[in-house]
C-alpha cells in the first residue's frame, strides 16, 4: 500500500530541497519541466522501506500577478486534499512566523495527519524554533535537516504508523 505525502509551508523553509532528497536528484530533475509551470510538483519517493508519492508545492517560488498569500492558500489547498499526510515545515533557525501559524490553521481544518518539522536543524541550530513549533498545537515537531539529511530516522519512524 502507497500514500501521497504533501510538503507545505511557507517560501525559502527548505520544501523543495526535502523533495530532491526524498525523490533523489535525477527523478527530481526529470519531473521538472522548463517553461512549464506545475505548481505542484509530483515525485516517486522512498525512505527506508517506504514508497510513497511526494507533492512539493513548488509554484509558491514563482512570480505571478497575484498575491504571494493568495497563491499560498490555494496551493497549499490543494496539496493538503490530494494528500494522506501533510509535512508541515518550518524555519528552525527563524521560529514561528505568522505565514506559518497561517498555514497551521488550514492544516487543522484540512488535513487528515500533520507532520511538523522544523528544517535547518543541523547540529544544534534552531533548537528554540523547534520548541517554539511545539505552539503550533499540531504534535511533536521533528528536528530535520533537508539539506545534510539529518533526522530522516525519525521522518521515517513518523511515516510508518500513518502509512
Ligand atoms: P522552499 O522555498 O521551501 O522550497 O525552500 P528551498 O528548498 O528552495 O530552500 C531554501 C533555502 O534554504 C535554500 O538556500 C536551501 O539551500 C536552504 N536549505 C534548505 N534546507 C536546509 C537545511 O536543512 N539547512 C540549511 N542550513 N539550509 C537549508
Ligand atoms: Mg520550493
Amino acid at each position: 500500500m502507497t500514500f501521497t505525502l504533501a510538503i507545505v509551508g511557507r517560501p525559502n523553509v527548505g520544501k523543495s530541497t526535502l523533495f530532491n532528497r526524498l525523490v533523489g536528484k535525477k527523478l527530481a530533475l526529470v519531473d521538472d519541466q522548463p517553461g512549464v509551470t506545475r505548481d505542484l510538483r509530483e515525485g516517486a519517493a522512498r525512505l527506508g522501506d517506504l514508497r510513497f508519492v511526494v507533492i512539493d508545492s513548488a509554484g509558491l517560488e514563482m512570480a505571478e500577478d497575484d498575491s504571494l498569500q493568495g497563491r499560498m492558500r490555494r496551493l497549499t489547498e490543494r496539496a493538503v486534499d490530494e494528500a494522506d499526510i501533510c509535512l508541515f515545515v518550518i524555519d528552525a533557525r527563524v521560529g514561528v512566523t505568522a505565514a506559518d501559524e497561517y498555514f497551521a490553521e488550514i492544516l487543522r481544518r484540512r488535513a487528515k495527519h500533520v507532520i511538523v518539522a522544523a528544517n535547518k536543524a543541523e547540529g544544534r541550530a534552531g533548537e528554540s524554533g523547534a520548541m517554539e513549533a511545539y505552539g503550533l498545537g499540531l504534535g511533536e515537531p521533528l528536528r530535520i535537516s533537508a539539506e545534510h539529511g539529518e533526522g530522516m530516522d525519525d521522518l521515517y519512524r513518523a511515516l510508518v504508523p500513518l502509512s
